[in-house]
């Protein structure tokens, strides 16, 4: 995560115009596109990574003063209005990117399932229409436990929807939500949460490969320690295509508040200060190296690219 400009720049000068001349190609690799497989579907072609963008649907809240903790309820709506959203209720989509990388399909999360509004649930129906069996998914690797990422991975049967799924979880966010005193002692308003997750996991402890955040999950993905969303919450760096895919989960929520407002707290941050620290410090990197930015509530095709905005960040969602 710690990737050091100043490390590259000095090695730069040492290997002079060669050295500049790769890297400039490397930056000014042209944006790629996304085409819409179907209404849900957006596929983008990275060469040896092939990324699948699947809606998940969405749900909706009437936006109140506590959806952002740290901003008048009046700034808040400002922002929706000049983005050209409605100030009464948010809609928060949810969107899937199904990776192929490394001979590998893999999902990253597996969204709200039988358990959300009526509007949500759609990804089964959207890998139909992306022609990719449920049965085909090799690896479902998790970013963190809400229930809106985690919901999916069983029906309200108790079947398993992805059969032939290897499971990958944060180590630490594992360790937080499976910790029996952590849920006896949980306010009431949170034991809905920890049950979730008991019910998702619970009989598949055995079978649940923890990593530790940092380390490569499987070949081609890295993921990278993002705590603040929640205690073990990780994104991940997709390697090998022509352009680099960041997934940064709920690194931000909607878009036209924490992107462009990122120290704005998300009332869902359960440390608010970290995950403002971890929204900068991956947005900056993000845009310093060029990487694609995918995130689970991020709009339209939900991968883009990010540039600076005033005190915060642009979303630029990626079309055909
Ligand atoms: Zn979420």
């Amino acid at each position: 995560m710690q990737l050091s400009r100043r490390g590259f720049l000095t090695a730069g000068a040492a290997f002079g115009a060669v050295w500049m001349m790769g890297g400039l190609t490397g930056c000014a690799a042209p944006t790629p596109r996304a085409s819409s497989v179907a209404p849900g579907v957006a596929r983008v072609d990275l060469g040896a990574v092939r990324v699948t963008m699947l809606s998940d649907g969405f749900g909706k809240r009437p936006l109140d003063a506590g959806f952002v903790r740290n901003a008048p309820l009046a700034e808040v709506q400002a922002a929706l209005r000049e983005a050209g959203l409605p100030t009464g209720t948010l809609t928060i989509p949810y969107t899937i990117p199904c990776v192929e990388v490394g001979g590998k399909r893999v999902l990253f999360d597996v969204g709200n399932g039988e358990f959300g509004q009526a509007t949500a649930g759609k990804l089964l129906e959207n890998l139909a229409a992306a022609g990719i069996d449920p049965k085909s998914i090799d690896a479902i690797v998790f970013s963190h436990f809400h229930g809106d990422h985690i919901n999916g991975l069983r029906n309200k049967a108790g079947a398993l929807v992805f059969p032939n799924a290897k499971l990958y979880v944060p180590e630490p966010e594992w360790a937080w939500w499976m910790d029996d005193a952590r849920m006896a002692a949980a306010p009431e308003a949170m034991k809905g949460a920890f049950a979730a997750t008991r019910r998702v996991f619970g009989q598949l402890s055995g079978a649940v490969q923890r990593f530790a955040p940092g380390a490569e999950v499987l070949p081609g993905i890295r993921s990278l320690a993002a705590f603040g969303h929640t205690p073990g919450h990780t994104a991940f760096l997709v390697e090998g295509g022509t352009r680099k895919f960041l997934f940064w989960g709920d690194t931000t929520n909607i878009a036209a508040l924490f992107v462009r407002h990122p120290d704005w707290a998300v009332s869902f941050d359960m440390d608010a200060e970290k995950a403002r620290l971890v929204r900068r410090q991956l947005s900056d990197t993000a845009i310093r190296e060029g990487w694609l930015v995918a995130g689970y509530h991020l709009p339209g095709s939900a991968v883009g690219t990010l540039a600076p905005r005033g005190t915060g960040y642009e979303f630029t969602p990626l079309g055909g």
